[in-house]
């Protein structure tokens, strides 16, 4: 039999196999090489894809195509697999940033509500009804608010993903400084001393880069020591052509080793009845935006002396 006989009628192009095989001989004849995909039928009616080359030869005086076929059925199949893996995975992910968007959004509505009519009960009946009522209103005013904080997180939260500029080349140094300047009412109370070292360019958004240096900073003084004065330092460092190692450094409280990976999870505290505010959701954010710039967040600590936070960033010089 002839390769022509073993082809199906249509290649999965829509065209006629006929035609098809004719168009791509004559290209092997006129370019001297000519490579592609092609399908044949296996004895069982299943699909077999080979990757085709053709090259003319002369043998003899006459002009021969020699013909190699690889089958590359498996890969085929096994890339479309990884292909609607992906999609699905794709799929399901825009289904919880959506479900964490619309549900966020929607709760603050009914939640304000509760919050001012618990308030409006606080203000007109305070004194009026028995002390315990006093105190239950007091739980629902404050726990209201405390929703309101979380909501308003999990908004942050699922807008970074929602609402993201395309990645373009950012200057480190540049977002820093603008972190310390939003710092600058705390960084003033505290006393710090902060240290800066040369920063790179780095492929990011500007708004998050600023959001990450001011999270992992803020958190530095959050959770400063009691005895002595806060001291950050940010460096970087290159550890490859393309990507450098950033470092946030401060001399506070530590963080023992066992809650490493737990305190990157969404609202999860080591010590939520410690006088700093915050909901947990800080370095949640921060991991989703260095896994965003398609880098890496991790720490090292030793309690009681301080912590350092390091992300990996690539380059962005050549870009730019
Ligand atoms: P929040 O500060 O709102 O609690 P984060 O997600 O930023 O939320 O931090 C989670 C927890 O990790 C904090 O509650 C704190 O216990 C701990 N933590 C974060 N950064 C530091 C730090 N630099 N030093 C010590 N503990 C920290």
């Amino acid at each position: 039999m002839t390769p022509f006989q073993i082809a199906p009628e249509f290649q999965p192009d829509g065209r006629r196999s006929a035609d098809a095989a004719l168009d791509l001989i004559a290209q092997a004849h006129s370019t001297g090489f000519h490579r592609f995909e092609w399908t044949f039928l296996n004895g069982e009616g299943g699909k077999v894809i080979v990757d085709v080359s053709l090259m003319p030869i002369t043998i003899k005086g006459q002009v021969m195509l020699y013909a190699t076929w690889r089958d590359i059925t498996e890969r085929k199949e096994a890339e479309q697999k990884y292909k609607e893996l992906n999609g699905w995975l794709a799929r399901s992910n825009a289904d919880l940033e959506q479900f964490a968007y619309v549900a966020s959004h929607d709760l603050q509505t009914p939640l304000r509500n509760i919050v001012r009519y618990a308030q409006l009960l606080e203000h007109r009946y305070k004194n009026r009804l028995d002390a315990d009522a006093d105190v239950f209103i007091g739980f629902v005013v404050d726990s209201g608010k405390h929703m309101t904080r979380l909501i308003n997180d999990l908004l942050e939260f699922s807008r970074v993903s929602r609402q993201s500029e395309p990645l373009k080349p950012i200057s480190a140094g540049e977002a820093l400084a603008q972190a310390l300047k939003n710092l600058d009412l705390e960084l003033v109370t505290t006393g710090a001393e902060v240290k800066v070292g040369d920063l790179p360019t780095v492929v990011a958004d500007q708004t998050y880069l600023v959001s990450l240096f001011q999270n992992l900073l803020g958190n530095g003084l959050k959770y400063r020591a009691p005895d002595r004065k806060p001291v950050l330092s940010v460096s970087a460092e290159r550890v490859s052509f393309d990507s450098w190692r950033f470092s946030v450094a401060d001399n506070g409280i530590g963080i023992e080793p066992q809650y490493h990976d737990k305190i990157f999870e969404i609202f999860q505290r080591l010590d939520p009845a410690s006088n700093a505010e915050g909901t947990g959701i800080g370095l949640t954010l921060c991991r989703r935006i260095v896994h965003r710039f398609g880098g890496n967040i991790w720490l090292k600590s030793e309690p009681g002396t301080g912590t350092t936070f390091f992300f990996s960033l690539r380059d962005g010089s050549a870009a730019a």
